[in-house]
């Protein structure tokens, strides 16, 4: 009989931790928990509502009045998140969002509420979640920790590929710059920098396809569970 066990994905932007997490998720039937859909919905909120977030007092206001949920839509079993009752998962793709995302995301009163939410989202185990700081902060004591990366020049082409069915006239340039800046502040940033835990393992996949990259990642999640 094998545990529930929470598998924490982290690393850089555009390293593919989505795929692998939803293919885990999936095969497991696990809950897939995308933590970085969260801080790109309160930044377009932000944004929608012209929220000045350096405000302290606005921001605390602000951040009371936004509700979170991932919602499975039935049809592709896909899911989506909601801000306040509204799909917005489409909307929090845009490059206006990628661009605010990380300065938003750096705030300790915008973390310590991404974070309480995410947590108790993990109580119960049976959790893949991808993000920056989740084997570190968010669940220090998951069973099984990845860390993924890839070279920058693949990383850049997968997004471009991404955004320009959201957008056709995004630029690659555009995308390289936004992937750059990101990664600069999430692992910089004063509060929960992106870092690799003492106890991830690394999965570079640059060199492998999404069915390989699956197979070894899954072969770690059933050692884990069954130990
Ligand atoms: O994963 P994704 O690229 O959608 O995340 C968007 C941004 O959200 C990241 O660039 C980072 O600034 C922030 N983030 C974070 N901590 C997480 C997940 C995402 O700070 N756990």
């Amino acid at each position: 009989m094998k545990k529930k066990i929470i598998i924490t994905l982290d690393g850089w932007s555009s390293c593919g931790k989505s795929t692998l997490a939803k293919q885990l998720a999936t095969k497991l039937g696990y809950t897939y928990v995308d933590s970085g859909a969260m801080y790109r919905a309160i930044t377009l909120y932000f944004l929608q509502h012209q929220v000045l977030w350096t405000d302290e007092k606005m921001l605390t206001e602000a951040l009371k009045k936004i509700e979170l949920a991932f919602v499975e839509d039935s049809a592709t079993g896909k899911s989506n998140i909601y801000l306040n009752g509204k799909n917005v998962e489409l909307l929090i793709r845009e490059l206006v969002v990628a661009e605010k995302v990380s300065e938003v995301s750096a705030i300790k009163e915008v973390r310590n509420f991404a974070v309480a939410k995410q947590q108790e989202m993990g109580k119960q185990k049976g959790v893949v979640m991808d993000g920056r700081d989740i084997g570190t902060v968010v669940f220090p004591e998951a069973e099984l920790k990845i860390f993924m990366t890839a070279d920058n020049e693949i990383r850049i082409k997968r997004r471009f590929i991404e955004m320009r069915e959201l957008d056709s006239n995004v630029s690659i340039e555009e995308v390289k710059k936004n992937i750059e800046s990101r990664d600069y502040t999430d692992s910089n940033r004063e509060i929960s920098p992106l870092r690799k835990a003492d106890d991830a393992i690394v999965l570079d996949n640059t060199h492998l396809t999404t069915g390989q990259q699956f197979e070894i990642a899954f072969n770690w999640a059933n050692e884990k569970s069954s130990m």
